[in-house]
């Protein structure tokens, strides 16, 4: 009983063993499987982002190579460059305001002319508007000059592109108008006639017609100083990317340039270490290509190209929308795993459990045929002898007595049979006990085997009374045998028996007749035997072969009584 509770606590605990050995395994493997499954989503996310982005920074190149050809083309032209060099005739006088000096210079007919030509040229070109300014920075002549807030009269030299321009510069930047107060790209070519600085053509794009750059979610674009100059996501515009040149700027400068002062900062940082304390199957160097934008716990990818025409930059945070899929997927995949491995587990200890049993049963059976099979072989043998003495059994003997018929008649050999009884038997019996009758019997078989060939055959009828077959042996010869066999008996002492017990056997033998019965042989050797009872005893008579039936016959011969 305590074995079998022995025995139970320790399956048990090598279950426990085995299924905690499974989910590690199942640990393991889930996290190779879901590193992989992320590994391959974080490269497509990649190629996508570079592929956004790339195509941002193609679009931001070619639409401004087409804004700056038409001020480019404007500052070779004749019209222009005789406007800007004319326009020092119109020098303003010191005390002249802004509106004072544009209704001067509208009305001037040469000057009109030139906005008639600029006006057009905006109206074809998708740029927001055209100027001149001259080489003092004053805008001479505009698209917008019908317009109530024309540019024309008013003093640009502080504005940056302008001073860059007049210093003969090809200029190109961000920045927030500060009469429309709307953000665009000035874009600003200088012109000269005969050689010399006359003024600039100037155009304006505004952001808004260029809000098709950040078509895509996650992008945006930041200027030279890094400040969001237009977002997918409009809350980030004028945001500033960390440690941006903005920020280094006076204050004064900020205003002048982007018409504020504060520049928050854009929130884009690595958030791989705080991914890898919650999901710690996530590789280093893969924690390390994730980023968040503004909060968002959702994993980004950042992507950029920087040095773009006009000292932009396009950016992208690209989110990893598959992120929950996959990390939910980790747990569920790492469950199924443990249950598959220890389903085969299982398994495979039931096969083991069941081939050894079926081992151990075979081995069992493989035993048990074994046993059988000798206790048969052992109990043929006992059917055919003759416990106590060993002789044939009656049964055996009959049968050997009629295969020797047979075979006799086939050959045409002689064939005796003798059935052999010991006299006055009851007596020992009575006199030395049943032991000492035993030993007699034991001895009577003794002697036959000694006297007879091997080829004969003993056996015992019943009782004290014994066949003996003696094949390819005539009448006269058996009679000889067992006359010798006889005396042998009489004057041979049995060990085991007292010195006063005298032993005698009387024999009737026959010899086969052609077409003998079995039955007739036997009676024929039995009256014999009655014979040599009746004529007293310790000899032998023959009865020779007779092919009709015995007078005396009796069912008794063959029943051994
Ligand atoms: P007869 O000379 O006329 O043959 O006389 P008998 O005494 O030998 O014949 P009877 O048939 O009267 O007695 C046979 C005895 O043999 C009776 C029986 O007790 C004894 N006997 C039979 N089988 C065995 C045996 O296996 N062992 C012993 N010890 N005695 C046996
Ligand atoms: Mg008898
Ligand atoms: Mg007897």
């Amino acid at each position: 009983m305590k074995k079998l509770i022995l025995h139970r606590v320790i399956a048990t605990l090598g279950l426990a063993v085995l299924a905690f050995a499974c989910w590690i395994a199942a640990g393991l493997l889930s996290d190779r499987m879901v590193q992989q499954e992320m590994t391959a989503t974080v490269r497509t996310e990649r190629q996508m982002a570079a592929s956004i982005v790339d195509n941002m920074a193609q679009i931001i190149a070619s639409d401004l190579a087409m804004s700056r050809a038409i001020p480019a083309t404007l500052a070779q032209m004749d019209l222009t460059q005789r406007a800007l060099a004319e326009s020092r005739n119109y020098a303003s006088n010191p005390g002249e305001t802004e509106l004072e000096r544009r209704s001067d210079w509208t009305a001037h007919p040469a000057l009109a002319k030139v906005n008639h030509f600029l006006h057009e040229a905006q109206g074809f070109s998708g740029l927001d508007s055209i100027w001149l300014v001259n080489d003092r920075g004053y805008c001479i002549a505009s698209s917008n000059a019908a317009d109530d807030d024309s540019f024309i009269g008013y003093d640009m030299s502080a504005r940056a592109y302008v001073s860059r321009a007049l210093l003969g510069g090809f200029v190109e930047m961000y920045g927030v108008g500060r009469l429309s107060g709307e953000p665009g790209i000035f874009i600003a070519a200088p012109a000269y006639e005969d050689g010399i600085l006359v003024g600039a053509v100037i155009a304006k794009v505004s952001i808004d017609r260029l809000r098709h750059w950040v078509s895509r979610a996650g992008t945006f674009v930041t200027d030279e100083n890094g400040v969001v100059v237009m977002a997918h996501d409009g809350r980030l515009e004028y945001e500033a990317m960390p440690d941006a040149p903005v920020a280094r700027m006076t204050e004064r400068e900020r205003v002048e340039h982007y018409r504020r002062e504060s520049f928050p900062e854009l929130r884009v940082s690595h958030i791989g270490e705080q991914m890898r304390a919650s999901e710690q199957w996530l590789a280093p160097a893969l924690a390390q290509s994730f980023y968040a934008a503004n909060g968002s716990n959702t994993p980004s990818l950042y992507d950029e190209r920087t040095g773009l025409n006009s000292g932009l930059s396009a950016h992208i945070v690209h989110p990893l929308t598959s992120w929950p899929e996959i990390s939910r997927n980790h747990s569920r995949d790492r469950f199924l795993v443990f249950l598959t491995m220890l389903g085969i587990v299982t398994l495979a200890i039931v096969i083991a459990t069941s081939y050894s049993r079926e081992r151990r049963l075979h081995r069992a059976t493989r035993d048990l045929a074994e046993q059988l099979q000798s206790a048969n072989t052992l109990l043929s043998a006992e059917a055919r002898h003759d416990a106590l003495t060993g002789a044939l059994s009656r049964r055996y003997f009959l049968d050997t007595l009629r295969h020797e018929v047979e075979l006799a008649r086939s050959v045409g050999t002689p064939l005796s049979v003798a059935i052999a009884d010991l006299d006055h038997f009851k007596q020992i019996n009575d006199r030395f006990g049943h032991a000492s009758g035993d030993r007699a019997l034991e001895h009577f078989v003794e002697v036959c085997r000694a006297q007879l060939r091997p080829s004969d055959a003993i056996g015992r009828l019943g009782g004290e009374e014994f066949g003996i077959l003696l094949p390819q042996t005539s009448l006269a010869d058996a009679q000889a045998v067992l006359e010798r066999l006889r005396k042998r008996f009489h004057h041979e002492h049995c060990a085991h028996l007292p010195e006063d017990a005298a032993l005698s056997v009387s024999i009737g033998i026959t010899e086969l007749a052609p077409d003998d019965a079995l039955e007739w042989i036997l009676s024929r050797a039995d009256l014999a035997l009655y014979e040599a009872k009746s004529r007293g005893r310790d000899r032998s008579e023959v009865r020779p072969a007779d092919p009709t039936p015995p007078a005396r016959h009796t069912e008794d011969s063959l029943a051994g009584k």
